[in-house]
C-alpha cells in the first residue's frame, strides 16, 4: 500500500492522506465480499430493507460532516455538497423499498407451474469518477445491496474521502462486515481487478468514454455484466418562441453547475437564428452574475476545478483563434479557478463544440429550424442529456423524441431524480441506473418449471 495525499482544490492545501490499495489487498477484499454474499442474499427481504433504512439514517445523521468533507476534498459548493449527501440518503431510502418488491412472474404452462426469480449476482464492483463522488457511488451500491449483492467500491484517487466515510457509516448502521467495502486506489490496479477478477460478477463504471470502452472490452472476456455511465456533450436547444428570459437566466446553471464538471452539462447552447443576438444579450448578465469563489461560503454558486492538470486541459480548449463572447469572474490566488466562459465557435465541428470539456465553457451556436436543431443536437457520439426550450407543446414532444439522448428536460434543466431512470444513448453509456427498476439491474432472471403431473 502507498500513502496518497488529498489536496483541497480551492486552497491547494493538503486535506488528508489515505492508503491506496494494492492488488493483494484488493483480492483479499473481493474474497471477503464473495464470502459475505452467501449470507447477505439470504437475509430476509424485510430485514435487508430495515438495514438499508438504518444506513440511510446514518448518512442523514452525518450529512453535514459528509458535505464539509466534499467541500474540502472536491471543491463542491456547500449547497451542492449537502444535496449530494442527501441524495445518498434518499437513494438508500428508495432502494430500501426494493427487497420486498423484487417480484417474479408466474407464467401459464401445460403440465406444471412456471415461475421466475430475481437472483442476486454475487459481488458487484462499483468504479466512481471524481466529479460526483457521493451520488454516483450511491446510485451503484444502494440498488446492488437491495438486490442481495455485496459491493466493493473504488472511489476516484482525487476524491476518496466521502466514500471512505460511507464505508464507516455502513458498519455503524449495523450491516454485516464485508457487505459493502470501500477500496481506495488506482484505476489501473483496483479498478482493473474488478474487471479481471472472476468473483466480481458485474462492474458499474462511471467515468470517461475512453476508459469505459476498455472496461467493456475487459468485461467481455468473462461475459461480465456491465453498466456504463460515460461522457456527454449535451445540447440546450432554445427555440424563438421560448421564454427567452427564463432560458437565458437558467442556462448558466445548466452548464456551470459543479464548474461544468458534470456529465449532464448542457455545454452546447443551440439558439434559433432569429433570437440569437437577443439571447446572447440576455445571457451575458446571467453569466457575469455567477458567484465563483470559496465553496464553503453559503452564497457561492461555483467552486474551483478539481486539479491543476484538469484546469490546464480545460483552458486548452480556448485557443487564440476562439471567439470568446464574454466570461464571468473568478478569484485570484491559490486554487484551480477558471471563469464561466461563453464561446462562439466558427463552426459546429470546432473542437470546443464537439468534445467534452468538463469545465465551465459553453459553446453557443445558431440554427435555422427544428430539423437543423435536431441534426445539430445529434451530431455527436454522445447522448446523455439535454434541454428543449419552447412554448409549443407539440414541438417539445417531437424534439424530445428525436434527440438521441437518455435524459431530456423541457423548459428546465432538471434531469436527475433518484426515482426516474438515468443513463446514456450511444457512447454516453450502456444500461440505466436509478428509477423503479434500479435493483433489477443487479439480478439475473431465473426460470423454474415444476411438473405437476
Ligand atoms: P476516468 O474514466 O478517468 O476515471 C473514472 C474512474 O475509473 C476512476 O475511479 C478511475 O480511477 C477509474 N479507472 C481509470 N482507469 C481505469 C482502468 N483502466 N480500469 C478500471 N478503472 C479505471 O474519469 P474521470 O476523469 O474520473 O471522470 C470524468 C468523466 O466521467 C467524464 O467523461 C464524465 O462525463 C464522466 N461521467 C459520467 C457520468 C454519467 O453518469 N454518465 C457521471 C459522471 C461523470
Amino acid at each position: 500500500m502507498t500513502t496518497v495525499q488529498v489536496i483541497n482544490p480551492a486552497t491547494e492545501q493538503p486535506v488528508a492522506t489515505f492508503e491506496s490499495m494494492d492488488l493483494e489487498r484488493t483480492d483479499a477484499a473481493i474474497a471477503r465480499a464473495a464470502a459475505a454474499a452467501v449470507s447477505w442474499r439470504d437475509v430476509a427481504p424485510g430485514d435487508r430493507a430495515r438495514l438499508l433504512r438504518r444506513f440511510a439514517a446514518a448518512v442523514d445523521a452525518d450529512l453535514e460532516q459528509l458535505a464539509r468533507l466534499e467541500v474540502a476534498n472536491s471543491g463542491h459548493t456547500i449547497g451542492n455538497a449537502r444535496w449530494e449527501a442527501g441524495n445518498v440518503r434518499d437513494v438508500l431510502d428508495y432502494c430500501a423499498g426494493m427487497p420486498e418488491r423484487l417480484l417474479g412472474s408466474q407464467i401459464p404452462v401445460a403440465g406444471g407451474v412456471d415461475i421466475t426469480f430475481c437472483e442476486p449476482l454475487g459481488v458487484v464492483g462499483v468504479i466512481v469518477p471524481w466529479n460526483f463522488p457521493m451520488p454516483i457511488a450511491g446510485w451503484g451500491f444502494a440498488p446492488a445491496l437491495a438486490a442481495g449483492n455485496t459491493v466493493v467500491l473504488k472511489p476516484a484517487e482525487l476524491t476518496p474521502l466521502t466514500a471512505i466515510r460511507l464505508g464507516e457509516l455502513v458498519l455503524e448502521a449495523g450491516l454485516p462486515h464485508d457487505v459493502f467495502q470501500v477500496l481506495p486506489g488506482k484505476g489501473s490496479v483496483v479498478g482493473q481487478r474488478f474487471v479481471t477478477h472472476p468473483a466480481v460478477r458485474k462492474v458499474v463504471f462511471t467515468g470517461s468514454t475512453e476508459v469505459g470502452r476498455e472496461i467493456m472490452a475487459g468485461c467481455a472476456r468473462q461475459v461480465k455484466r456491465v453498466t456504463l455511465e460515460l461522457g456527454g456533450k449535451s445540447a440546450n436547444i432554445v427555440f424563438a418562441d421560448a421564454d427567452l428570459q427564463a432560458a437565458a437566466a437558467t442556462a448558466p446553471a445548466g452548464v456551470f453547475d459543479n464548474a461544468g464538471q458534470d456529465c449532464c452539462a448542457r455545454s452546447r447552447i443551440l439558439v434559433q437564428r432569429g433570437v440569437f443576438d437577443t439571447f446572447l444579450e440576455l445571457l451575458e448578465p446571467a453569466v457575469r452574475a455567477v458567484r465563483v469563489g470559496d465553496p464553503a461560503e453559503e452564497s457561492t454558486e461555483m467552486g474551483p476545478l478539481i486539479s491543476a492538470e484538469h484546469r490546464d486541459r480545460v483552458a486548452g480548449f480556448v485557443e487564440d483563434s476562439t471567439t470568446v463572447a464574454y466570461t464571468g469572474t473568478n478569484p485570484s490566488g491559490p486554487g484551480f479557478w477558471y471563469p464561466p466562459t461563453v464561446v462562439l465557435p466558427d463552426s459546429a465541428s470546432d473542437r470546443v463544440a464537439t468534445e467534452e470539456i468538463f469545465g465551465p465553457i459553453v459553446a453557443v451556436l445558431p440554427f435555422e429550424d427544428e430539423a437543423e436543431a435536431i441534426a445539430l443536437a445529434n451530431a455527436t457520439d454522445y447522448g446523455l442529456s439535454g434541454s428543449i426550450w419552447t412554448r409549443d407543446v407539440g414541438r417539445a414532444l417531437r424534439v424530445s423524441r428525436a434527440v438521441e439522448s437518455g435524459n431530456l428536460s423541457v423548459n428546465s434543466h432538471a434531469s436527475v431524480r433518484y426515482w426516474t431512470p438515468f443513463g446514456g444513448f450511444k457512447q454516453s453509456g450502456l444500461g440505466r441506473e436509478l428509477g423503479p427498476d434500479a435493483a433489477r439491474a443487479f439480478t439475473e432472471t431465473k426460470n423454474v418449471f415444476i411438473a405437476t403431473e
